[in-house]
């Protein structure tokens, strides 16, 4: 695109925001389509928020008696969206009132959410019908359950069972106190167990054929939701009874037995191949290449986790693709430009009879805990990460006008992101006690999970001493 024409369309997009901003605005200036329309809801504890941004609240198991669609109208929601439409700012919702007040110019997600397709053609319907109506969200994200193969690092009891397994066993880890099992009971997060009775998953499917009136997004998350019987009851409905105006997306570890990935493989296959759904997205996560992967994911064998990502690519229509979820984090950084060389493989390896990659990067950056984050990490480690961006940028289509697909403007754009982000981190008192966290931490990893970080990233080794040089020398308090 030449410059005339870039600016026109910057120009264009910046229209359509301010159109958007003001119509919005006059309903009330703390509006926000997705507290009525989008809405992600975790069964395993009954937690619910509109939208992501929000702490989660729990569903009183009560008000669902009488109304399963409580699972998204819930009285709490209720009186947040009332504020809404009088103008109150609902506390909860600090996040886009930070980005408001910095600037009235500035865009929050308020007005991107409410100007998006699933949300802005209801505005009307919002905002005419009374704040304590029941709304049929058009944007849902659920988990079913908790249950889970892996460990990942950064994951926690709640999302997975194999966590909250060893935390019966071991206790939690002191660094990430938020996690013990006493807390998870006192905040209602702790799952209702497999086998028991669960309200919420109950609820959800006596909502089901009211939901699917006005439905238009379904994703399902975890746990691992492919063994899940939960995801394989949604897959079977679909087969039976097609919802042709229906985008679908799916989490996946990838890490699952064959038995469940042929069945998912197959279900798919008849879904797609009979057009019985609008769009389909398929997220893996996977947070860098080969023993370094595993060290963060505990459970995942990253050769046939490989395997599977090429059997999904094998197997499915070639329209369909696959995003690798990469939760950019500390340990991602040393072999982060193999697992690049291996997205370039794939990338040039499937493509869609239009000939784009099938194979997609996201990569968003780990916040928590922050002692797993790029916070922890000395100055030093730009290098790598600069130098993994020039091969990035040194990798695009435009480069290579030969048989490879490579990274896309977006990708790399994450990607600079994420060394922005680095670089603007100060490194003070704070970071010596995540440094401190760090070491602690991996420590008693390895002793719970037979592992060893040294072994797994050696060219790590001067930066781990000065963590363990923190935890000897200095005295600071968790
Ligand atoms: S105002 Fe912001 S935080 Fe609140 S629901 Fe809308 S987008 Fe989410």
């Amino acid at each position: 695109m030449d410059e005339k024409a870039q600016a026109s369309q910057i120009q264009e997009t910046t229209h359509d925001v301010a159109f958007y901003k003001s119509i919005i605005n006059k309903v009330s200036p703390s509006f926000c389509l997705a507290k009525w329309y989008q809405v992600t809801v975790h069964l395993q504890n009954g937690h619910t928020h509109s939208c992501h941004h929000p702490a989660t609240h729990r569903v009183d198991p009560r008000e669902l008696v009488e109304n399963s669609s409580a699972l998204h109208n819930t009285s709490m929601k209720k009186v947040q969206r009332h504020k809404m439409l009088n103008g109150v700012r609902p506390s909860e919702c600090d996040y886009c009132w930070r980005i408001e007040d910095a600037n009235p110019d500035n865009v929050s997600d308020r007005i991107f959410k409410s100007s998006e397709n699933w949300a802005w053609p209801n505005l009307e319907e919002a905002k005419s019908l009374p704040w304590h109506h029941d709304f049929n969200p058009r944007y849902v994200e659920v988990s079913f359950g908790h249950a889970c193969n892996f460990k990942c690092l950064y994951c926690a009891p709640h999302i997975s069972s194999s966590i909250m397994a060893e935390f019966e066993k071991e206790g939690h880890f002191v660094e990430s106190p938020e996690f013990s099992i006493k807390e998870l009971y006192i905040n209602g997060k702790y799952p209702i167990p497999k086998d028991s009775f669960n309200p919420y998953v109950e609820a959800f499917w006596r909502w089901w054929p009211d939901l699917i009136k006005n439905l238009e997004h379904f994703r399902i998350t975890g746990g691992e939701p492919l063994i899940n019987p939960n995801t394989f009851k949604f897959l079977d409905f679909i087969v039976n009874n097609p919802m042709p105006n229906l985008h679908f997306a799916i989490n996946s570890n990838l890490g699952i037995p064959d038995v469940q990935f042929n069945k998912f493989i197959s279900l798919m296959q008849k879904i797609l191949e009979t057009n019985s759904i609008k769009g389909f997205e398929f997220y893996t996560s996977v947070d860098t290449h080969g023993e370094d992967a595993e060290y963060i994911r505990t459970g995942l064998n990253y050769e046939d986790y490989i395997k599977n990502v090429r059997r999904y690519l094998d197997e499915l229509p070639t329209n369909t693709k696959l995003i690798f979820m990469c939760t950019y984090n500390a340990l991602s950084v040393p072999n982060f430009r193999k697992f690049l060389q291996e997205v370039i493989d794939l990338k040039s390896a499937y493509r869609t009879p239009a000939g784009d990659p099938r194979v997609l990067l996201d990569m968003p950056y780990l916040r928590d805990p922050s002692y797993l984050s790029l916070a922890v990490l000395t100055k030093d480690f730009a290098k790598q990460i600069e130098e993994d961006l020039e091969f990035m940028k040194d990798h695009t289509y435009q480069r290579l006008q030969n048989n490879q697909w490579c990274f896309t403007e977006h990708e790399i754009a994450k990607m600079e992101r994420v060394l922005n982000w680095f670089k603007s981190l100060q490194d003070n008192e704070k970071t010596r006690l995540l440094r401190k966290r760090f070491y602690t931490f991996t420590k008693e990893c390895d002793r719970r999970r037979g592992t060893s970080f040294l072994k797994t990233f050696p060219s790590m080794e001067p930066f781990y001493k000065i963590c363990e040089d923190i935890y000897n020398n200095d005295n600071l308090d968790y």
